[in-house]
């Protein structure tokens, strides 16, 4: 499911203002940004096996691991278009893709784990 980068980052917007207010007053240290497809160390450091497409990225120091220190860079958390388009075969199924991606990513920082949102029906 092709679409403009336009549409696609309009879908990460969309997923981003569907986050709960009392988590929102939070991400004043992250931003979300959105890339075409994953580089390769991108790739060996999500540690996804072959096969697996990466959707997303988190990269940072989750909110439970921080102790008051603040990184001196924002967080950063990346959506990968065109994995997420060769996933998915319709627009809905994109932006509802587009939408569990980055709460997946969002989850992290928070300091959940890939276990715990597994279990969340986030995996
Ligand atoms: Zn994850």
């Amino acid at each position: 499911m092709q679409v403009s980068k336009d549409i696609f980052e309009d879908f990460v917007r969309i997923a981003i203002a569907s986050v709960p207010e009392r988590f929102i007053t939070n991400m004043g240290n992250v931003s979300v940004i959105v890339a075409d497809s994953p580089s390769q160390d991108q790739i060996v450091e999500s540690g996804l096996g072959p096969g697996e497409a990466l959707y997303g990225l988190y990269d940072g120091v989750p909110l439970t691991e921080r102790g008051g220190y603040v990184p001196p860079l924002p967080d950063v958390i990346t959506i990968f278009q065109n994995p997420l388009q060769d996933g998915c075969r319709s627009l809905e199924q994109l932006k509802d893709e587009v939408r569990k991606t980055v709460m997946h990513e969002l989850a992290h920082y928070f300091g959940f784990s890939d276990i715990e949102l597994q279990d969340l029906g986030l995996g």
